[in-house]
């Protein structure tokens, strides 16, 4: 398996990208192109699984990314059908950087035929659901918390699959996008407050599904519509589309972070542009947090659309002040302790040039726990920056995600310890600022901002309010916020 990026250990991690695709011939090739533009959600490990109608079932699993793995012919030729899905992996339960039998899509044999699931979120009473079906004679191959989706549907009584995950998925608590397939049918379904995003679009004769449209576009299909908050639908090869809602309907809590950082710039979510919605944020980080400078500087990639923003807002120059290294990858080297201590400045440069004598708006998607925000400071300082000035286009992150992305505990937060002053002074920066709640949620659709009796979408790591009570967690002794 890859080592760990040895510099993006400040950053949430997203978690898991899903894809299906059904009604096409090669369906594995269609699945390995939509991971590969889902690479951004997991980049551990990632797996296919087909069916064709003589060969039945075959499955890849393999640690690393998509471009190593499911390029090659020999391997795409073990995996025929017009059925398949597929998975990206960063881990978000089970264990971290860990074995390929957690490895997704898991695969169960049931009495109708077999299933394959592929899970993105995270399931926040595995840990009692696991417990409990262990103590009834389940047997468990993996440490994933999806696995006790397979184990429940082997329990449940229902004469179909699709019905048997119903029953399943009503047990589950916490976030889940799912892409599954049977021998003749692609299902999709996403927990009832949508809170990880699913896409069905349309390719052919054929149909997928997809954790972003970015993905759609790569195999060239068109985007029909968003899995809706606790729909399920089951696609058949001849090309039906059924939609049920099993779930008792709630108000959807969409993650708000897919809008600042998960998603790709270039994906649609909820009929807006992702580009589109961070550009506005660094609108509106402008507008709540003016500040004198001389140039705007994104911290590259994912806080570019923000600087553009805010640069347009406040009419400071915009300028590429920090250039990222795009060849840095995995390959290049194993992270020794000498090379960890170069820390940022493999991947990130300085463009000293620009930088030299400026006062500089620095706009970055977050601050999780400071230490990269350090080293970029002192590298734009030591460039000869006159001032560095932080503007952050999420929220101070205190709490962290139990829904599918990858936090640090509690304490390792930097906002969950520090007021926003002790991060100033902590990061040895000239000011820095954070976009409020109400301005993310502007920036997000929202004209009035965020309706704090019932707030549009999930936005727990920021304020602490958590939709669903991560009760696995709350067991181990996690402390939720008090009631104000
Ligand atoms: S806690 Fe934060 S990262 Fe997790 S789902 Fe909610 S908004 Fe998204």
């Amino acid at each position: 398996m890859p080592p760990a990026h040895p510099f993006d250990d400040d950053k949430l991690k997203e978690e898991c990208g899903v894809f299906g695709v059904v009604g096409v011939a090669d369906a594995a090739n269609f699945v390995a192109l939509g991971l590969h533009a889902l690479q951004h959600r997991g980049q551990e490990a990632g797996g296919i699984v087909s069916h064709h109608p003589l060969e039945g079932f075959n499955s890849a699993r393999r640690f690393g990314y998509v471009r190593d793995n499911f390029t090659s012919q020999s391997l795409m030729e073990t995996l025929p059908g017009p059925l398949a899905i597929g998975h990206v992996r960063y881990s978000t339960a089970g264990s971290k950087g860990a074995a390929i039998r957690d490895v997704q899509p898991f695969f169960g044999e049931f009495a109708m035929g077999g299933a394959a699931i592929a899970h993105n979120g995270n399931i926040t009473n595995a840990i009692a659901l696991r417990r409990e079906l262990i103590e009834r004679g389940s047997i468990f191959q993996s440490s994933s918390d999806s696995e006790c989706i397979i184990h429940l549907m082997a329990r449940s009584l229902q004469r179909n699959i699709p019905e048997r995950m119903e029953d399943a998925l009503r047990r589950v608590e916490g976030a889940f996008s799912i892409v599954a397939m049977t021998r003749t049918k692609l299902i999709g379904v996403r927990d009832p407050l949508g809170v990880r995003p699913l896409v069905l679009g349309k390719i052919g004769d054929g149909w997928a599904l997809s954790s972003e449209t970015c993905a759609l576009d790569i195999i060239g299909a068109e985007l029909v519509r968003e899995i809706e908050p606790g729909e399920m639908v089951v696609i058949t090869a001849d090309g039906g589309v059924d939609s049920v809602f099993p779930f008792r309907r709630q108000s959807p809590k969409f993650c708000i972070f897919e809008h600042v950082y998960f998603s790709r710039p270039d994906s649609i979510i909820g009929g807006r542009s992702v580009y589109e919605t961070r550009r506005q944020i660094g609108v509106e980080l402008a507008r709540e947090t003016p500040v004198e400078a001389d140039l705007v500087c994104p911290v590259p990639d994912s806080g570019t659309p923000a600087a553009i923003g805010f640069a347009h807002e406040s009419g400071i120059p915009y300028g590429m002040g920090i250039i990222r290294n795009q060849y840095m990858g995995r390959t290049f080297i194993e992270p020794t302790e000498q090379i960890r201590n170069m820390g940022v400045r493999l991947k990130l440069n300085v463009n000293r040039a620009l930088i030299r004598g400026k006062r500089v708006v620095l706009v970055d998607d977050s601050v999780v726990r400071g230490t990269t925000s350090r080293k970029i400071k002192q590298m734009i300082i030591d460039a000869g920056a006159a001032e560095v000035h932080f503007r952050i286009a999420s929220p101070p992150t205190a709490w962290p995600c139990f829904y599918g992305v990858d936090t640090p505990q509690r304490e390792k937060l930097l906002a969950a310890t520090m007021s926003e002053e002790e991060m100033r002074e902590h990061l040895a920066v000239d000011s820095l600022k954070f976009i409020s709640l109400d301005g993310l949620y502007r920036a997000a659709g929202e004209a009035s901002g965020r309706n704090k009796s019932c707030p549009q979408y999930c936005d727990a790591c920021f304020s602490g309010e958590y939709p669903v009570a991560p009760s696995d967690m709350i067991e181990k002794g996690f402390q939720l916020k008090a009631a104000e």
